[in-house]
């Protein structure tokens, strides 16, 4: 027997949760995760049920020094949640979300998805901005930001977190808000799996729905540059419980559009308003005149419900491969650039949206936290996606040159929840100024860069 094989009989004893290696029945399930570009094995999985276990996991693979990755809900492109032959600290089985509606707060384990937090504060009318795809992890999406419907109304998903605990490279469990470690707060607010293992989330809510005003409204492709002008103009002013989300794809087979429309490339504003529903029916009203509309589909529903509209859009299995750039403004050569590139998808699954963050998230200090970049109005992402890994070539071609395209009318930084592996040379973009800081703050709590794999900030003197 290894060594690695004795010290793993001690594991298995001392670990409350499971432990998950080669040749087990459910390793390949385990080791899964939602980008099927990434295949990697780990030597070791500890699938944690709290604190604890995360506290032995890192005792463990220091002991037989291993790498470390750490799994929420195993949605983030780059894929590093999981590593090869290294140790995966999974996180994915701690689904408990309590919620204090007297005081407006969820505490929230790091493997719930954002359906299974929607669902558990929505059952008492309360929500928190998070992203619009429901099997994404609360996990990651916090420690990297996270924005969605209701960013524009209430902030980035960071900008409501009050409190969490973390687990150290040191393997102390420490707790982290403005009054306790508020330099690791600080970190954790953007800085990625950087600074440790969040064990638990402390957020505060906010009364939403549970009845909003959502759904699409579909025109042609032919005139997507008059209905990207008028939207640019629209959202100037329109108030922040409205957002629209532009996506140019190839059109579904959703039965309100026309049968000689699908599978056809068009322009889609994804509406969402989480004011009076009458209010908001006249609010929108405008949309309906920005080009010949194909279809709509839109009317009130329960607020966790559309959070999943996406999912079926946006299933796990497939490959793909993202770029993403941040706005200030959004240019005629942007739309230019977003109109040719829209005009030639590599597949039919792959597409091209911009998010609107403007609003309370613009209204935030850029040093109050790691997540630095206040100014940006809107985040455009490159989905590339497909099936086939034949397709590869063509798919990543495209986004690359999409992104090339694009980049002069781009301001600056990136969304590190948006970037793929090969992009590390980006890291210090996205921190801009908070950079220095959070290098300092990483050799504080992590001097060896233990938490490596990830988008890696390095300790640093500053
Ligand atoms: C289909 C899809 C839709 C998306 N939509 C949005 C959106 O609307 N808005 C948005 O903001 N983002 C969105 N994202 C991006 C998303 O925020 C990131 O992919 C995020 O990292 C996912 O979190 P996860 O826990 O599922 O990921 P994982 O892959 O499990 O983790 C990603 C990384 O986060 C870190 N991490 C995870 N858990 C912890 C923890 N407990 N403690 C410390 N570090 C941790 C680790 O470094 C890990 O490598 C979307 C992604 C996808 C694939």
């Amino acid at each position: 027997m290894s060594q690695l094989s004795a010290n793993l009989e001690k594991l298995r004893v001392e670990v409350k949760g499971k432990v998950v290696v080669p040749g087990d029945s459910n390793y390949d399930e385990v080791r899964k995760i939602w980008n099927a570009m990434i295949d990697r094995h780990p030597a070791v999985i500890v699938r944690c049920a709290g604190s604890g276990d995360v506290q032995r996991a890192i005792a463990f693979a220091r002991e037989n020094k291993l790498e470390v990755s750490i799994r929420g809900a195993g949605h983030n492109i780059a894929g590093n949640a999981v590593c090869d032959q290294g140790l995966m600290i999974d996180l994915s089985t701690l689904k408990n979300v309590r919620v204090d509606v007297q005081k407006k707060r969820a505490f929230v384990d790091p493997g719930c998805t954002l359906r299974d937090f929607d669902e558990a504060v929505q059952a008492h009318g309360l929500a928190t901005p998070v992203g619009i795809n429901s099997t994404t992890g609360i996990a990651g999406l916090t420690v990297g930001g996270g924005f969605g419907w209701l960013t524009r109304k209430y902030g980035m998903t960071i900008d409501n977190l009050i409190s969490a605990e973390i687990v150290t490279a040191d393997g102390s469990l420490r707790r982290a808000s403005e009054n306790e470690n508020p330099d690791l707060f600080w970190a954790i607010r953007g800085g990625g799996g950087n600074f440790g293992v969040v064990t638990s989330f402390e957020f505060g809510l906010h009364s939403v729905g549970p009845e909003i005003l959502a759904g699409l409204m579909v025109y042609p492709f032919a005139e997507a540059k008059q209905v990207l002008r008028k939207y640019r103009e629209f959202m100037e002013s329109a108030p922040e419980e409205l957002n629209i989300w532009v996506v140019l794809r190839q059109a579904p087979p959703l039965p309100f559009l026309p049968e000689t429309v699908h599978g056809k490339e068009v322009v889609v504003l994804a509406i969402f308003y989480s004011g009076e529903i009458s209010k908001g029916q006249k609010m929108i009203e405008p949309l309906r005149s920005f080009g010949n509309l194909h279809g709509e589909h839109i009317g009130a529903q329960p607020y966790a419900q559309w959070e999943q509209a996406f999912d079926p859009l946006l299933t796990p299995g497939a490959r793909n491969y993202w770029k993403s750039h941040n706005f200030i403004d959004l240019s005629d050569g942007v739309f230019d650039s977003i109109i040719k590139y829209a005009g030639k998808l590599p597949s039919s699954q792959c597409e091209i949206f911009v998010g609107c963050i403007s609003g309370a998230a613009n209204r935030v200090a850029s040093d109050a936290m790691a997540y630095q970049h206040r100014e940006v109005k809107y985040i455009l992402n490159v989905h590339g996606r497909w099936e086939l890994e034949s397709d590869d070539k063509k798919g990543i071609g495209w986004a690359r040159d999409f992104f090339q395209d694009s980049a002069p009318f781009a301001s600056g930084g990136a969304y590190v929840n948006f970037m793929t592996e090969e992009e590390g040379d980006r890291v210090a973009a996205v921190y801009g100024d908070n950079f220095n800081r959070l290098s300092q703050i990483k050799n504080k709590y992590d001097p060896e860069n233990f938490f490596h794999l990830n988008q890696n900030i390095k300790p640093g003197k500053g």
